[in-house]
């Protein structure tokens, strides 16, 4: 079985007309998908169409399977995939709208050592389709349409590593921000890489000027090594020439994270290392205090030793803040809250 949300307007052209149906059908049919709609509750195509999309096509690729909201307003979703997989998502709501971190595998195949989406590695790709639905379904569920989006901003920061996964986060990016469809602008996108330089190369001649946002989480390799096994593939270095050649591509300033770990990489020499390797072109750097993930045993920093770590950055010309921590208490880090759902689910097995 295909995912309907996997094509462009284009191929969606080419599939009515292979159906013996008039191309602009295919508008009516892409507008329906970008509502959010299953093909079942199509109701302005013939009967005769709907039954060929539903035996090619799985109907719902991604329904919600639970919801949790935070006193915040943080809303952390987890998807059910058409195999049974379990993904996760967080909505974040600000004032100027809402923003909606997405998942681009099932697990990741990373390895950092503070991250929970990696615990049980990397199981497998999502479409781009299936990353796309993320948006629609939530979009639908906050009673938005592709005029009136309730999703304004897109952060590809859920689980998975979107560079490992290239060709189908490129097409999930065409397509969000096709002017026929949902039309996120490009610049109110964020993808974050732990740092696959070919990628970043790449994504440099794609010509969307998305963010580039870079968890860096070490001011050397050394340190770098130490919870990242990507640092043995890439250097520092390489991740910032590449940083810098994104940044002449696009005009974007370049976000490096950086998740302050006890003992690890919060020290005020790490601080001076870290301004050093920063400065040079415009970027910003976003200090996390580590989400404690019980498994992995890292231990987080206080807010008085991130502030002396900002401050250092600070006074060495380095533009950072640290992020304010949102949906604390509904499992908010990276792969947390799918984590509990499958340790649950083992329990019922057992
Ligand atoms: N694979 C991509 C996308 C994940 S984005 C990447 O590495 O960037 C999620 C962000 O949260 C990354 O910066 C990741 O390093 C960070 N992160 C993961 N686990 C974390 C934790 N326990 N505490 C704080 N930040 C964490």
């Amino acid at each position: 079985m295909e995912i309907i949300q996997d094509l462009s307007l284009e191929e969606m052209e080419d599939l009515v007309q292979s159906l013996g149906q008039p191309k602009y059908r295919a508008k009516q049919l892409f507008e329906n998908i970008y509502l959010g709609k299953k093909i079942e509750e199509i109701t302005n195509i013939s009967k005769d169409m709907k039954q060929v999309l539903q035996e090619r096509f799985i109907d719902e690729p991604i329904k919600i399977h639970t919801v949790q909201t935070d006193t915040d307003g943080t809303q952390k979703f987890a998807y059910q995939l058409f195999d049974g997989n379990i993904i996760e998502g967080v909505l974040m709501k600000y004032k100027y709208g809402n923003t909606l971190c997405v998942s681009t595998q099932v697990g990741c195949g990373m390895g950092c050592k503070f991250c929970a989406s990696s615990l049980n590695g990397l199981v497998r790709n999502l479409s781009a389709g299936e990353i796309l639905s993320q948006v629609l379904v939530v979009n639908r569920m906050l009673g938005g349409t592709a005029k009136d989006r309730q999703i304004t901003n897109i952060v590809l920061m859920g689980s998975g590593e979107p560079l490992d996964n290239y060709d189908n986060v490129v097409k999930f990016l065409q397509l969000v921000t096709s002017p026929n469809g949902i039309n996120v602008s490009a610049r109110n996108i964020s993808l974050s890489t732990c740092g696959i330089v070919p990628n970043i190369k790449k994504l440099c001649t794609l010509g969307l000027p998305i963010i580039l946002t870079i968890s860096l989480h070490a001011p050397n390799d050394e340190i770098r090594k130490q919870t990242m096994p990507i640092a043995n593939k890439y250097t520092i270095k390489q991740i910032i020439d590449a940083s810098r050649e994104y940044f002449e591509a696009t005009g974007r300033r370049v976000v490096f994270e950086y998740a302050l770990i006890k003992g690890v990489n919060d020290s005020t020499n790490c601080a001076r290392e870290l301004a050093k390797v920063v400065r040079g072109f415009p970027t910003h750097v976003n200090l996390i205090p580590l989400n404690e993930v019980e498994e992995r045993g890292l231990k987080t920093v206080n807010r008085k030793d991130a502030e002396i770590f900002k401050d250092e950055l600070e006074k060495l010309g380095v533009s950072v803040t640290i992020r304010r921590t949102i949906g604390e208490n509904i499992d908010g880090a990276c792969g947390q809250l799918r984590n509990k759902i499958l340790k649950e689910e083992d329990k019922k097995e057992e």
